[in-house]
């Protein structure tokens, strides 16, 4: 291993010097070091000071079958001696990238039968974009280019997925959104004055969609598209009146929807898919994250027949295409990692065990005196901190609460992320009843220290 012949101090001084970091403030950064985290298993990391952490995040939403899985690192290892890398360009495919493209054609909902594979979730929205636009072309209608979003979605980091996300502080740098991109709001109940029933707010919401639909006239949107739950932007999870009303207005106006399967893919709420649970036919779906559970870089795009048929019959060439699109040894893991979910029953897992269980659990948290809601679908969960339960009254934004909680929950033993004060989990498929009530018994205890420090 690289890790054994440095100190933690060491590689905390390399890393200031030559590492710039995703979404991170590298001053605040460097002044208190990096945690390093050196080794894994099951459902533990390990970091180089010897703290055993329970992962409630799963990486980052990705290592859904847990860590040190020899059966994954077996197929890497069978697959780079074979044929390490070829590309699927200029004619060309491999066993693994068909092998894989069958595979998710049969655990994928019916419209679904092609699939075309990036390196991430980032590229299989912009991916989209593309697709989206050049259908329309086809079709007749080269006018058709907006489309629609949420605010506070998140569907990547590249210039074309970061506009397609919501999250203000990425459009503030680089001049985001690009054209023909619009958001409307987010069905993200607790956060809105609890006015309306969640139901009522749900079709409320949703019919934002149509409003917008409207404003800039039907023949100018070509798509809508939304994660089934929010992830990044806090576990939001919709009232069920929220993704029919949705679907019944893609319908009406002939739009296609896009169902942003990056975290909800293969399993993680108890179905194959989001879009299962939430009950909408999508157009398209990006995933990567879970498909190889983040044992190696992956994405891609399930495109339905409406579309698909139009591209290869219409299009020529689809002028667009990744080095790594197909990448044999990331497929041959990919499937591994697929055989595993369906051998061990995980999504049946989620659904009937785990699942209802974590929530039972996750849901006792609400009486915690700091917990104004919590809420819970398959295996993605969020608490809300406040300042006073009855009536709501959030902290101010200079406590920093949900951070403040954060760095308690890992002196506690347990990742959560925070999202503005909001906790959220999102454990791995694996997780036992055992540590499912290590995980809340580690959260109970990283709130009633942030009780403490703030409610002194
Ligand atoms: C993580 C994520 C993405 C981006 O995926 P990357 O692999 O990081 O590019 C897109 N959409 C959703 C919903 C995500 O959670």
């Amino acid at each position: 291993m690289a890790s054994t012949n440095r100190s933690a101090a060491e590689w905390q001084a390399l890393d200031s010097a030559h590492h710039l970091h995703p979404f991170t403030d590298h001053k605040e950064l460097h002044e208190k070091r990096s945690r390093i985290v050196s080794g894994a298993d099951g459902v533990y990391i390990y970091d180089a000071d010897g703290g055993k952490i329970l992962d409630g995040m799963s990486g980052l939403w990705c290592v859904n079958v847990g860590y040190g899985r020899k059966e994954l690192a077996d197929a890497a290892y069978r697959q780079m001696q074979e044929l390490p890398y070829y590309n699927s360009f200029f004619q060309c495919t491999n066993p693994p990238a068909v092998e894989l493209a069958a595979l998710l054609q049969e655990i994928s909902p019916p419209q679904f039968n092609r699939v075309f594979f990036t390196g991430s979730g980032s590229e299989s929205n912009d991916t989209i974009v593309r697709m989206v636009r050049t259908y329309w072309d086809l079709m007749g209608h080269p006018g058709r280019h907006t489309i629609i979003s949420r605010r506070n979605a998140y569907h990547g980091s590249t210039v074309a997925a970061a506009s397609l996300g919501g999250m203000a502080p990425m459009h503030k740098q680089a001049g985001l959104p690009i054209p023909g991109i619009e958001h409307i709001e987010q069905p993200y109940w607790f956060g809105s004055d609890r006015s309306l029933s969640p139901e009522a707010f749900g079709l409320e919401t949703a019919r934002a969609l149509e409003r917008k639909i409207l404003d800039l006239g039907a023949d100018k949107v070509a798509a809508f598209i939304g994660e089934p739950i929010q992830g990044a932007g806090g576990v939001i999870i919709p009232p069920s009146s929220y993704w029919p009303e949705i679907q019944r207005i893609c319908d009406e106006y002939g739009i296609l929807l896009i169902s942003d399967e990056v975290i909800t893919g293969f399993g993680r709420l108890g179905t194959w898919f989001g879009a299962e649970h939430v009950g909408t036919r999508p157009d398209f779906m990006p995933f990567a994250k879970g498909v190889t559970s983040g044992y190696m870089p992956l994405g891609g795009v399930f495109v339905s027949d409406r579309v698909a048929d139009v591209l290869i019959d219409k299009a020529g060439e689809f002028a667009h295409g990744y080095t790594y699109s197909g990448h044999p040894t990331a497929c041959a893991v990919a499937i591994e990692n697929l055989k595993v979910i369906q051998r061990e029953g995980l999504v049946e897992r989620i659904r009937d065990d785990i699942g209802p269980y974590l929530k039972t659990r996750w849901l006792e948290l609400a009486a915690h005196p700091l917990v104004g809601e919590a809420r819970m679908v398959g295996l993605m969960g969020a608490i809300e901190l406040v300042r006073n339960e009855e009536p709501v009254e959030r902290f101010d934004k200079s406590v920093g609460a949900g951070t403040v909680c954060r760095d308690y929950a890992i002196e506690s033993g347990v990742v959560m992320r925070a999202v503005g004060d909001s906790m959220i989990i999102a454990p791995p498929f694996t997780l036992s009843h055992d540590e499912a009530d290590e995980l809340i018994e580690r959260a109970r205890m990283a709130l009633d220290k942030t009780l403490d420090t703030l409610k002194p």
